[in-house]
């Protein structure tokens, strides 16, 4: 069974939305004798991470009433690194995407090893294509799932169809196809998105 690391690394320095110094990681890193113990400053969107509602809706729901049931099983990876600019529906109405997928999109982003102010990103109207698709969840290979549109509609249209949004994803070494995922988050509570480690592997495993 293959395992692909589909996780951007942290570090300090590693690459933040936008370049702005505030959301940078601070690894204190704090020895006394021979124990070391760092302490970790992060913005709760750093590098691969998940979204809550509250990310972009007042009073939304927070991190923990994302099951972990949803993050956990197949997932289909599209190669859209033709795509320039922004995804939209003509650019998703002929994939196979079913009710209750999790789709996660291979754009140029990553093949990018800086923050790239023009990331590829999912426009309203592919958001609002996946919404009546009704599926699972859908993930991105940028740190954040839209840019420039007034009041966040791409956000707004998947937290109202209960799909959840992974961002910062790194699929540069993964082909497109059917994959089983792990993607498991920081058990945060009453915050609006974790960090997480996102696995996918090239079989399910045996049913036992
Ligand atoms: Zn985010």
């Amino acid at each position: 069974m293959k395992m692909y690391d589909i996780t951007a690394p942290i570090f300090e320095g590693m690459p933040v939305y936008k370049n702005k110094p505030e959301k940078q990681p601070k690894i204190n890193k704090i020895t006394n004798a021979h124990v070391t113990e760092s302490r970790l400053e992060l913005d709760a969107h750093t590098g691969t991470h998940i979204d809550a509602p509250l990310h972009m809706i007042n009073e939304g729901d927070t991190f923990e009433t994302i099951s972990l049931e949803k993050l956990v099983g197949s997932a289909k990876v599209f190669d859209l690194t033709d795509v320039e600019d922004g995804i939209t529906k003509s650019d998703l109405e002929g994939l196979d995407i079913q009710e209750n997928d999790f789709v996660l999109f291979k754009t140029k982003n990553s093949f990018d090893d800086e923050f790239n102010f023009e990331f590829i990103f999912l426009k309203k109207d592919g958001a609002n294509f996946l919404a009546e698709r009704k599926i699972r969840g859908v993930g991105i290979d940028a740190l954040g799932v839209e840019r420039s549109q007034p009041n966040h509609p791409t956000h707004k249209a998947l937290f109202g169809a209960d799909i959840i949004v992974i961002e910062g994803l790194r699929l540069k070494e993964v082909e497109p196809g059917s994959y089983f995922m792990v993607a498991a988050p920081i058990k945060l509570v009453g915050t609006d998105a974790s960090p997480a480690r996102v696995l996918l592997f090239d079989r399910a495993p045996m049913e036992v």
